[in-house]
């Protein structure tokens, strides 16, 4: 039929996106399971975490809800692909949060918009099975963002003030902020993984030389193990007092690394 490298995102502005989509009949049927495909391909490439078939103009009931961290998102949960054919809304949750979404179809703004906090939901799965199940916070979020896509709507319909609005760059910059720096990043495990474990492991060996019962292979590891903490803490001490580089971190979070693999 046709491939994915060929799909193009509707944008709002074009009608499908302010159509009903139709109900799927014949979900079973080649071309459904085609659509299906071509959908989750063109989310796998487009970094979203949801994707509803009006967004490549195919006026039909099919969303998929696929959320992992990615470059858009990188708070996401990860979950397993979720397809959701003729789906219906069946209970929701009193309470609704505000919270941030994007779009594929509207690129380069933000907003912030209020959703149910949790939804049950029925559906039918790719095998014509009906299912119902319940959304709870982010998921029943992307839920009904697609959901809405269904039935003509987009999510600035729901926001309740324009200043709700803001640019994506500008969204990136407040909300995800920048890359973490080499350095950053060797303080934090230092601080919450390395050392820690070390100084378990070096109690550990404390306790069985302490009993008495220890061979030459405990002596030979308490020694490592010191040395060990000695490099951490002389290394913890250089970041303390900015004498190390982006690049000198980097070179020791390739050791660390390294190590971490071979102990695998
Ligand atoms: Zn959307």
């Amino acid at each position: 039929m046709f491939d994915s490298n060929d799909v193009k995102i509707a944008k709002l502005g074009e009608k499908v996106l302010r159509k009903k989509a139709k109900k799927v009949k014949d979900i079973k049927n080649e071309k459904t399971q085609e659509i299906i495909k071509i959908m989750i391909e063109t989310l796998k490439k487009s970094n979203g975490v949801g994707l509803a078939a009006p967004q490549i103009s195919i006026s039909k009931q099919i969303m998929i809800i696929s959320s992992r961290p990615n470059a858009r998102y990188p708070n996401a949960p990860v979950m397993e692909d979720l397809v959701l054919i003729n789906p219906k809304i069946i209970k929701t949750s009193k309470g609704k949060s505000k919270d941030w979404e994007g779009c594929l179809s509207i690129p380069g703004i933000r907003a912030k918009v209020p959703r149910y906090n949790k939804i049950v939901v029925s559906y039918k799965n790719i095998d014509n099975e009906k299912k119902t199940i319940v959304f709870k916070d982010f998921i029943a979020r992307i839920f009904q963002h697609e959901f809405d896509h269904l039935i003509g709507l987009v999510y600035i319909d729901r926001v309740e003030s324009n200043k709700d609005i803001i640019s994506e760059e500008v969204y990136l910059k407040k909300f995800i902020g920048k890359p973490m720096s080499n350095i950053a990043k060797l303080a934090k495990i230092l601080k919450e993984e390395l050392i820690p474990e070390l100084d378990e492991n070096l109690e550990e060996i404390m306790n069985i030389i302490d009993s008495g019962d220890c061979s030459k292979d405990d002596r030979d590891e308490l020694k490592y193990l010191e040395e060990m903490k000695a490099y951490f803490d002389e290394v913890e001490l250089d970041i303390q007092n900015n004498n190390l580089s982006e690049e000198d971190a980097l070179d020791i979070l390739e050791v660390l690394e390294e190590m971490r693999l071979d102990k695998e």
